[in-house]
């Protein structure tokens, strides 16, 4: 007997001319994601996706990682026939029956194609019936040990588990944004996080050669490569920030050179995203947990920033944050331990609550800003991670 994925995306984001948006923007990173695996077929019915092919079971682990899915189940397709669906029925349990305890069941019968002979009381009674006496098994409305589903579409499916999917939105639908990544622990977490809320990802990093080495760009490279498991392909600039990191460190206040290089990391990041028309920034900023991360700090990196700047993570405690890390795979590669600009040139006594004012003034110290920023950006290395 053939089972199929039965994939769901839930109702929720299924209104009006989103609907379409959303479907083909999920069908199309289904079919790119599950391609490289063998050829299957993917076939819309109503309001879930059949995916058919040899060895489906390979391709569970890639459907568990794509946004958009609420549930996918392994379901039994039989022709719309009573008789094949009690034979689907009987195999479900008989499999189930070999890993787990069950002493009762339930069938739960949903009847997409209306036209079909029984209705969906009829469906549960008949194949109620068959299992119990096949079986020897209780049924039990309440609190079964196994609930036998069967839709009836335009064939029909026998299931019994629902594997929950990541959820969020079709990578692209909300359209693109740019992240500052850094090799830390919070970055990635915060691309993931936007990037499950259907934005497409650039990610923008600030290197300092010689002083951080090609391993520590790789490692942020590796951690983007996690993260397109589940967004898809992410463009990559690498920046290199040397010659603007010496001219703050020459020029302006030891206590804020942490503050200034944010606010031309910033500049540069925005820049990159008008040319790439993305429509948001996205840092790995979460309140207080460092100097740079204060009210009066995340206001001075911000101030001249016009494009909306999303932190996912403002709210949340570094454990919090390091649960997620671990749970998408970015974590043990953050935590390896390469040279980050920051830390290099970081102050031993950052200003914790810097004023604008005084920010801003000192930063004019640098005499030729715009001439860095542009060579800065017309420098920057840039491909393709996926
Ligand atoms: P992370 O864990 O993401 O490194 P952090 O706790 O170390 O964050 P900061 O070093 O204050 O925090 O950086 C705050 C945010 O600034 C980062 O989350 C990231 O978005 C951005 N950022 C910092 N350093 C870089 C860098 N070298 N390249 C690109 N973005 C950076
Ligand atoms: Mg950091």
């Amino acid at each position: 007997m053939k089972k199929e994925i039965l994939i769901k995306f839930g109702e929720i984001f299924l209104k009006g001319e989103n609907k379409e948006k959303f479907e083909k923007a999920l069908f199309d990173d289904i079919n790119q994601k599950i391609g490289k695996f063998g050829i299957f077929n993917i076939k819309k019915m109503g309001s879930v996706f059949a995916i058919s092919g040899e060895n489906i079971e390979k391709i569970l682990d890639v459907i568990k990682k794509i946004f958009g899915i609420a549930s996918f189940s392994v379901a039994y397709k039989t022709d719309k026939n009573i008789d094949e669906i009690k034979k689907a029925a009987a195999e479900e349990i008989s499999e189930k029956i070999q890993t787990k305890n069950i002493k009762s069941f339930k069938i739960e019968a949903k009847r997409s194609d209306k036209s079909f002979y029984l209705n969906s009381l009829e469906i549960c009674t008949e194949v109620g019936a068959f299992i119990y006496e096949k079986f020897n098994l209780k049924v039990d409305v309440h609190n079964p040990d196994l609930i036998i589903k069967i839709e009836i579409r335009n064939c029909a499916y026998v299931y019994s588990e629902k594997i929950e999917g990541m959820g969020g939105l079709p990578v692209g639908t909300s359209g693109l944004g740019t992240v500052m990544i850094s090799g830390g622990i919070d970055s990635p977490v915060a691309t993931f996080m936007m990037a499950k809320r259907g934005l497409k990802i650039n990610a923008v990093h600030f290197s300092t050669p010689p002083y951080t080495s090609e391993r520590s760009v790789d490692k942020v490279k590796r951690i983007l490569k996690k993260i397109s498991e589940y967004s898809n392909s992410i463009k990559f600039f690498n920046i290199n920030f040397s010659n603007i990191q010496k001219e703050i460190k020459k020029n302006c206040a030891e206590n804020l050179v942490t503050i200034i290089s944010r606010r031309f990391m910033s500049k540069i990041a925005q820049k990159i995203a008008i040319l790439e028309k993305n429509g948001c920034l996205i840092t790995g900023e979460s309140l207080g947990q460092v100097a740079s991360q204060t009210v009066s700090a995340i206001n001075c990196t911000a101030h001249d920033i016009f494009l909306p700047v999303f932190r996912p993570l403002i709210g949340f405690d570094k454990s919090e944050i390091i649960e997620i890390a671990k749970r998408i795979g970015t974590f043990e590669i953050s935590i390896e331990d390469f040279e980050d600009c920051c830390s290099l040139f970081s102050p031993k006594r950052p200003k914790i609550k810097p004023i604008l004012r005084f920010v801003e003034n000192d930063e004019l110290k640098i005499k030729n800003s715009d001439e860095l920023i542009e060579n800065a950006i017309k420098n920057c290395g840039i491909c393709e991670i996926n």
